[in-house]
């Protein structure tokens, strides 16, 4: 409706030249209140009597539905003033020796049109300040001065009201009155609010624009964000969810935030205010739109495949994302859009998926391999949590540098005897993928203190045979078990008695297997889900190699769950990184290293990413 391209205007005084609006450009959107920020002299209020057609401009342009300023007739220039645009001003304009209703009745009556005591009555009161119609402006409140110059700006129904520093001249309680009509208008109009307000402008904005010296430094879109689950722990402040019902994992937060004595606050509107740099270019509604080039891996099938098999399973369930599923279908999105919004592409994938509990691969890179692929932090798993509200799980894979030569993937678990590697079955994998941690606080110990249950966390997971590892570290001292002890799937467990010719998987408890070159103990066993029937053909050995689109979403399924995960005790990773032979090389403390590398032709080039 209203945009803005590098529109300058420049102030000549005898002093010299001030470029009051130095290259501003904005897209409105049609609804909403955005607000102009900045230090007095920024140039705010040049910017709102330029857009609001009371000042002209130097050079640029401005487009008002579709339409040139500059080609605008006068006649049309005179219609957006009076009748698109409404103005509230910090002074509230209003005329002293007219009452309120001829001061709300002028601004038509200008036009020649006219507008009734009811209607005017009936503003009044839907702005609370209901029968003050025949006094002036002097007996009125200032913040009933700025609601009678709100209902004012109305009677013209503009589609834009621009309002300079409305409170201003208020006291705080009632400069929120304030924000809250403006912010009730937002709904269907398009508020713009010039203020230096920072707290004001952080609780009702959808938008902030931010100026310093005519230009704008920070252009930020804030939206409200629905929270999964009950409860949100913020740094200093755990909100639960007025009248739910917690599970036991909420219900142990909310003890552990009483215990510590956190603020606690209880809500009926359960989100969070978050803030994205603003993107004009693409809106949350084409990202859904965009066509996912660029994807060697049939990005989006893989993805939406990804996403279907998962939405079967029941309750909360953890997606996983690994390379071969999201983070290519993010692949995808970040190849076309990385230049808009990799944050709001990966919500959105995040939101269609419709899980509480998303895991993500936290992905380094060593010096050794620079790679081009997707990296996810831990900073960024940090953030996402933050953002979106989702328990993220780090899923972290080991490089090793001695492999690095080889095919890393394979190599992290050695299942196979070399001597059958000919013929195989696709069904049965013969690598693990990552490892996870568990939290000791979701490892539900019973009187003996023997961990039965791992819950709930979003994890689902049930217990097979054997137990959770329950090995834990504490004050740095290791209680109980090795660090070694881990728990892997069920379909891992079949894996390994298929590659190794087990018949039960039972068997597996207390077995010891090789992952990238080290010993671990297998503990427990525990079921992510069933894996459906339909792929069971894929059982039969086959030659290896061989192109089958079962074994395609076979494989896309499997790289969805937990199933080619291995669980191990938390601490685990740092001691990993302490060896310096095992992550190899470590750079810092915190670091392991993701490495993916797909080379099916062999030429030593990685043809994932082309
Ligand atoms: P803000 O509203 O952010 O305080 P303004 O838009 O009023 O800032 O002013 C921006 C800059 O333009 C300032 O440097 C101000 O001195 C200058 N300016 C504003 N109006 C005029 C004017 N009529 N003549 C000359 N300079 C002006
Ligand atoms: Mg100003």
């Amino acid at each position: 409706m209203l945009e803005l391209n590098n529109v300058v205007k420049i102030y000549t005084t005898v002093a010299g030249d001030t470029a009051a609006m130095n290259g501003v450009s904005i897209k409105f959107p049609d609804t909403g209140m955005v607000f102009i920020t900045g230090k007095s002299g920024s140039g705010k209020t040049t910017l709102l009597n330029v857009v609001g057609g009371l000042d002209g401009f130097d050079s640029g342009e401005i487009i008002i539905d579709g339409k040139n300023f500059s080609t605008f007739t006068s006649k049309e220039y005179d219609s957006y003033r009076n009748t698109f645009v409404g103005f509230i001003f910090q002074e509230y304009n209003l005329l002293p020796d007219y009452t309120v209703e001829k001061n709300i009745r002028i601004a038509n009556e200008l036009q020649g049109k006219q507008t009734s005591s009811e209607e005017i009555a009936r503003l009044l009161e839907e702005f609370d300040i209901a029968g003050l119609q025949h006094r002036k402006p002097s007996e009125l409140s200032g913040g009933q001065k700025q609601r009678v110059a709100i209902v004012r700006s109305l009677v013209k129904d503009p589609k834009i009201i621009m309002a300079d520093e409305p409170t201003g001249a208020l006291d705080s309680a009632t400069g929120i009155q304030v924000m809250e009509t403006l912010k009730k208008l937002s709904k269907t109009k398009l508020i713009i609010v010039v203020s230096h307000d920072m707290e004001l402008s952080e609780k009702y904005a959808d938008r902030i624009i931010r100026l310093v010296d005519g230009e704008i430094v920070e252009d930020v879109t804030i939206t409200d964000s629905e929270i999964k689950g009950n409860i949100y722990q913020d740094e200093n402040l755990l909100t639960v969810k007025s009248g739910a019902s917690l599970d036991p994992h909420e219900t142990e937060q909310l003890l552990k935030a009483i215990r510590e004595k956190k603020k606690i606050a209880f809500t009926e509107k359960f989100s969070i205010r978050k803030k994205q740099k603003t993107k004009e270019v693409i809106t949350s509604s084409d990202v859904g739109n965009i066509e996912l080039i660029n994807s060697k891996m049939k990005v989006k099938s893989a993805a939406e495949l990804g996403l279907k098999s998962l939405k079967v399973k029941p309750g909360r369930l953890i997606f996983t994302i690994f390379l071969s599923v999201i983070a290519f279908a993010v692949f995808g999105l970040f190849d076309t859009i990385a230049a808009y919004n990799d944050s709001r592409a990966i919500e959105k994938l995040l939101k269609d998926s419709e899980y509480s509990a998303i895991s993500i691969t936290t992905d380094y890179f060593s010096d050794e391999y620079q790679g081009n692929s997707i990296r996810i932090s831990k900073e960024s798993v940090e953030k996402y949590t933050n953002d979106f509200g989702y328990d993220f799980r780090p899923v972290y894979d080991i490089y090793d540098a001695t492999l690095a030569s080889t095919n890393a993937k394979s190599n992290l678990v050695n299942l196979k005897d070399p001597q059958a590697s000919a013929k195989g079955s696709m069904y049965f994998y013969d690598y693990v993928t990552g490892f996870v941690e568990f939290k000791n606080d979701e490892l539900v110990r019973n009187e003996n203190g023997v961990v039965s249950t791992l819950d709930p966390s979003g994890f689902n997971l049930q217990l097979v045979c054997g137990n959770f590892p329950a090995t834990k570290i504490e004050n740095g001292a290791l209680i109980n078990g090795t660090m070694t002890d881990i728990a892997i799937s069920e379909y891992l467990a079949k894996s390994i008695a298929y590659w190794k010719q087990i018949t039960d998987i039972k068997e597996l408890i207390e077995y010891k297997i090789q992952i990238r070159n080290k010993e671990y103990t297998i503990k427990g066993i525990y079921s992510c889900g069933e894996i459906p029937s339909k792929y069971n053909p894929l059982m039969i050995a086959e030659p290896t190699g061989v192109n089958n689109p079962l074994a395609e979403d076979f494989q896309t399924f499997i790289y969805s769950g937990l199933y080619l995960n291995v669980f191990v005790p938390e601490g685990y990773m740092d001691v990993l990184i302490n060896e310096n032979n095992r992550v190899a090389p470590c750079y810092a403390g915190d670091r392991v290293y993701k490495f993916t590398y797909e080379d099916p032709d062999g030429n030593g080039v990685d043809d994932t990413y082309g």
